[in-house]
């Protein structure tokens, strides 16, 4: 199924007046995924119109405030808007006492229940039709990484070739897409002869405040889109070390040693009004590099 993405804040640390803190809104079908939710999601969320009583999962990376101050406002927009369904957060250890500690503190008059979960590196999600594994970036608190990958889908049912194998439309196709083999009038019929390769599905990687590595690397191999911190231009590599960020040139080749489709800078420093260094110095390492405005959106397939 295709992604939208939407660059809600595509900042970091701290906003200027071109970009808000992190944070990426993915659309799957009626399904929403929101990676990090950084101080003033709410608006750009509610000017995205992703809609606010869908099924929705908010990933958090870890507990820097730029990352997930977000978050009261969030639950407090929500409740506002209508929202009545449940909204899981996930995130590392801490979440569930920063959630709990808002609502203890703060009259929320919410409506809808919230389910927060810490999770650590290895699958988070699985969901019937994706999942959702995380790995630890090397920052200077537990930061989590996460992929995003749709299942492999069966493969295209050819119902010209069905019929010229004689096997009536009805229950029989069914079985033949989802079993290796059928036997109909005293024939074995291999599905493959009527059904196409497995269809892979598409697969995002957020890996934010981290330095290039093995993990995030491992993690983000085969994505279509990687985004990853891209803090600093090479001139400042030093602040990228010294604070656990990684430099655009870094983040590629991130990318071209997990072989992925496109990457997305991401988490630029407020110092750069204009960003087309970062953009040029990671284009010389791997030419399918983007740099998204805020509230600009991406569609990726597989
Ligand atoms: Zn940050
Ligand atoms: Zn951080």
């Amino acid at each position: 199924m295709p992604l939208s993405v939407t660059f809600l804040g595509t900042g970091g640390s701290v906003p200027n007046k071109f970009r808000n803190l992190p944070s990426v809104l993915v659309r799957r079908g009626p399904e929403l995924l929101l990676f990090d939710c950084g101080e003033g999601t709410q608006k750009q969320f509610l000017q995205a119109k992703a809609g606010t009583n869908r099924k929705m999962r908010i990933f958090i990376s870890h507990l820097h405030g730029d990352h997930m101050f977000g978050l009261p406002g969030m639950m407090h927009s929500l409740s506002f808007m209508g929202r009545t369904r449940e909204l899981e957060i996930i995130g590392p250890r801490g979440i569930v006492q920063f959630v709990r500690s808002v609502n203890r503190t703060v009259r929320l008059y919410s409506r809808f229940p919230i389910l927060v979960r810490e999770v650590s590196a290895g699958q988070v999600v699985n969901d019937p039709e994706y999942e959702v594994r995380a790995a630890w970036g090397k920052h200077g608190i537990p930061c989590l990484a996460y992929a995003f990958q749709e299942k492999p889908k069966s493969g295209k049912f050819d119902p010209v070739k069905a019929r010229r194998l004689g096997i009536p439309e009805g229950p029989l196709w069914k079985r033949l897409q989802n079993s290796p083999a059928i036997t109909f009038k005293g024939r074995r019929i291999l599905s493959r002869s009527v059904v196409g390769p497995p269809r892979r599905g598409s697969k995002l990687t957020y890996a934010v405040d981290t330095r290039p590595c093995q993990e995030v690397t491992k993690l983000a191999t085969g994505s279509d889109l990687l985004i990853h911190d891209s803090c600093f231009d090479e001139s400042a590599a030093s602040k990228a070390r010294e604070y656990g960020h990684s430099t655009a040139s870094e983040a590629a080749s991130v990318a071209k040693k997990g072989k992925v489709r496109e990457l997305a800078l991401f988490h630029i420093s407020a110092m750069y009004e204009d960003p087309t260094p970062l953009l040029k110095e990671a284009r010389r390492v791997f030419p399918h590099t983007i740099l998204c405005k805020d509230m600009e959106t991406v569609q990726i397939a597989p």
